[in-house]
């Protein structure tokens, strides 16, 4: 009787999950479903994405007859033991594209004696198939997005449907009271799709709380972007054709980090190794606490401790008064983000990073310096977003602003200047 090992990781889920149907196939019906708790990933993710993944595992599991098989451990010895447990024909996963996924991929490939088969990706579309004419990489987004469209992708596959998910001893996981999985997931886009074709309009605004938030099941593979493209080509509105363009977004960013595996923690932009940066002290430990007398940054701020999620519009403007405010090297920002967020992905994040640094792919100009009073005049107009987060705003306990905008702003196009 042959087995398969289908090696979960950011595609916990068991409808229009490709790898999972050859390792069925493969198996002739007959599954183990692993997952490995790698302590590289598990020691530096923070409470919310911990919290998020252990929930996500437990329906995943629950969703099998309780049979997934968790294992504790470094990946390249756990999965070559569990496949010879059950002398697997062959362990199946779908690519990673970061740039330690990689490298641990190649590791467990080398030690393992039946054939790894990869199977689709996290994507839409995977890295390094977007190219121009001239067989190359974009490293601006509009002409990327337009090829991406042009590409296409996909339909959604289904879930198979007779397995036998092979037992094999499996560790606890530990106590989480999030909601995550595949159903959760679902139904939270379901809801969102109603509400699509307004997306446009009210993207930008972190006072009406009207983004999908489905960044949280895409980060951990609860649902497939191609699901959601193929829901959305039936919803023939700007906000639906916005919204794509977002997913697009965050395929850009992977396909960068795939081709630049040092662009996690290093600029793209070379001339920007030599930017003069401050040391991340007080001002820094001000900013994590939402205590900078900003009250926009300070409520996202806020926002990300309490909850593992910021507005887009917020995570911009208070990634940029880090860099352009504060001085302080986006890199110090980004790991901060990694640490807090629940939707925390390595290629998205540093991406957007580097874009809000001026030092990225495609960048925001740097001598565009956001000014946080005229943001949040324009996207919190009733001031309703700060109020929600930052109660003593008004009051003498707020803190008085740690600099002062306006010489920041000109110490950091000073500090540009000498790089040019
Ligand atoms: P929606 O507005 O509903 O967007 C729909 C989907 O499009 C999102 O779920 C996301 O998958 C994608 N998307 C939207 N904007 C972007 C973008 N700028 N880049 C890439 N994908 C995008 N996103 C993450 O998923 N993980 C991160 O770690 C992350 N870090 C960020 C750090 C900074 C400094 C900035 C400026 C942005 C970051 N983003 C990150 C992108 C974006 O802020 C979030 O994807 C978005 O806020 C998630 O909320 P939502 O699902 O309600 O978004």
């Amino acid at each position: 009787m042959a087995t398969a090992v289908m090696w979960f990781r950011r595609d916990l889920r068991l409808s229009d999950n490709p790898a999972l149907l050859d390792a069925v196939t493969a198996g002739d019906g007959n599954v183990l479903a692993l997952f490995v708790l790698d302590p590289r990933l598990w020691d530096k993710a923070g409470t919310p994405r911990r919290d998020h993944l252990v929930a996500s595992l437990r329906s995943l599991s629950d969703a099998i007859g309780g049979r997934l098989v968790v294992r504790h451990g470094d990946p390249a010895d756990v999965v070559p033991a569990v496949a010879a447990e059950v002398e697997a024909v062959s362990v199946h996963i779908s690519k990673d594209y970061g740039p330690y996924g990689q490298r641990r991929d190649a590791a467990v490939e080398e030690a393992l004696e039946c054939p790894l088969v990869t199977t689709g990706s996290p994507y839409a579309i995977a890295p390094g198939r977007v190219l121009t004419q001239q067989d190359r990489p974009y490293s601006v987004f509009t002409p990327y997005f337009r090829t991406w469209l042009e590409h296409g992708w996909r339909g959604p596959v289904d879930a198979p449907s007779k397995v036998e998910w092979v037992k094999a001893k499996s560790e606890k996981l530990p106590a989480s009271d999030a909601v995550a999985g595949e159903d959760a997931a679902r139904k939270q886009w379901e809801r969102y799709l109603e509400d699509v074709s307004e997306y446009g309009e009210v993207r930008d605004r972190p006072d009406l709380d009207a983004t999908s938030r489905m960044s949280v099941p895409l980060k951990y593979g609860e649902i497939h972007p191609r699901t959601m493209l193929s829901d959305l080509a039936h919803k023939r509105s700007k906000g639906a054709e916005g919204y794509r363009r977002e997913l697009a977004w965050r395929e850009f960013c992977a396909d960068l980090l795939a081709r630049n595996p040092e662009a996690a923690w290093k600029p793209l932009r070379p001339e920007f190794a030599k930017m003069e940066y401050d040391e991340p002290g007080d001002a820094f430990e001000a900013w994590c606490a939402g205590k900078t007398g900003y009250p926009i940054v300070d409520a996202g701020m806020r926002e990300l401790a309490a909850t593992g999620f910021m507005h887009n519009r917020v995570r911009m403007i208070v990634a940029s008064f880090l860099v352009k405010d504060l001085h302080v090297h986006w890199k110090y920002g980004a790991r901060w983000f990694m640490q807090q967020l629940e939707d925390g992905d390595l290629a998205s994040n540093s991406l957007n990073w580097q874009w809000v640094a001026g030092c990225g792919a495609d960048a925001s100009p740097y001598f565009r310096v956001f000014n946080p009073a005229t943001q949040e005049k324009k996207f919190d107009p009733a001031g309703e977003y700060v109020r929600r987060w930052v109660p003593e705003f008004g009051t003498p306990e707020y803190p008085e602003p740690i600099v002062d905008h306006a010489e920041a702003r000109l110490e950091a196009l000073r500090r540009y200047d000498a790089i040019r």
